[in-house]
């Protein structure tokens, strides 16, 4: 049996409860060791795991040694939600300096979105029963939305917000959506509840900054939104170097 547990470092406990809302799960409690797991139970033994779960970011030097203490015994560590994989929307607190996992250890697996949909959150949680390679789907949110084929970029982006649910693309109705650059997987859930997407599942290039850029160089974004950037790096802060 893999020995399992699932650590929270700075986060909302969302990601949790979504493994916990998982019909997975209950597969994994009969084939896994569940040897840490805070939220559901005051059992915890806090060495030897085969495969750890972590959620949320890192701000304290304890948190980081915590992960290099488990990498360094060989637990394979899997960032879930997009404050342990991108800083997530944890990050812009002005309170603290938030870092993702792979600041520290080189995660075996990553699952990003704020929370992780479901469907991959199962397929993340059977790879940990059987040892299956999970994988990130290589498509964006576009190529899951029942709107793609009227999408164009010919018209001025005024909006931030939908106020009614879209009859067609939000770009072809001049509403700000990143569902061409990011990842697709969560079957475009945002779109289907009335909502542009604003990138929880993180870029599909992994390069936020030039995958924005390009996006940027073709729409006609009207000056008259100036909040765009805090959508556009609501879970992933660009890293701002000065000399
Ligand atoms: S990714 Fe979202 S749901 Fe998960 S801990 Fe961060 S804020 Fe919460
Ligand atoms: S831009 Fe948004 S609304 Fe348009 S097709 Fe892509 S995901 Fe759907
Ligand atoms: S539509 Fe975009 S913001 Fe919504 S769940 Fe999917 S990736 Fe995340």
């Amino acid at each position: 049996m893999k020995k399992i547990g699932f650590f929270q470092l700075n986060s909302c406990s969302g990601c949790m409860f979504a493994v916990l809302s998982s019909t997975i799960f209950l597969d994994l409690l009969k084939s896994a060791d569940i040897r840490l797991f805070r939220l559901i139970s005051d059992v915890q033994t806090e060495d030897q795991f085969d495969v750890v779960f972590i959620e949320g970011g890192v701000t304290r030097n304890e948190e980081a040694a915590l992960l290099r203490r488990l990498w360094t015994e060989g637990a394979k560590i899997i960032t879930l939600g997009s404050c342990a994989v991108l800083g997530g929307i944890m990050s812009h607190s002005p309170n603290m300096h938030i870092d993702p996992v792979n600041k520290f250890v080189d995660p075996y697996a990553t699952l990003p979105g704020c929370p992780p949909p479901q469907q991959l959150l199962g397929n993340l949680l059977m790879s940990a029963i059987d040892g299956i390679e999970f994988k990130l789907p290589e498509k964006n949110v576009c190529s899951e939305c029942p709107f793609a084929q009227d999408q164009t970029y010919d018209v001025e982006i005024t909006s931030l917000n939908a106020l009614h649910p879209p009859k067609s693309c939000f770009l072809s109705e001049g509403i700000l959506c990143l569902g061409p650059i990011t990842r697709a997987g969560c079957g475009a859930r945002c779109i289907k509840g009335a909502t542009p997407c604003d990138g929880c599942l993180g870029a599909l290039d992994r390069n936020l900054p030039s995958a924005l850029a390009n996006l940027f160089s073709v729409l006609k974004v009207s000056d008259s939104i100036r909040e765009y950037a805090a959508i556009a790096f609501r879970y992933q802060k660009p890293e701002l170097k000065f000399k």
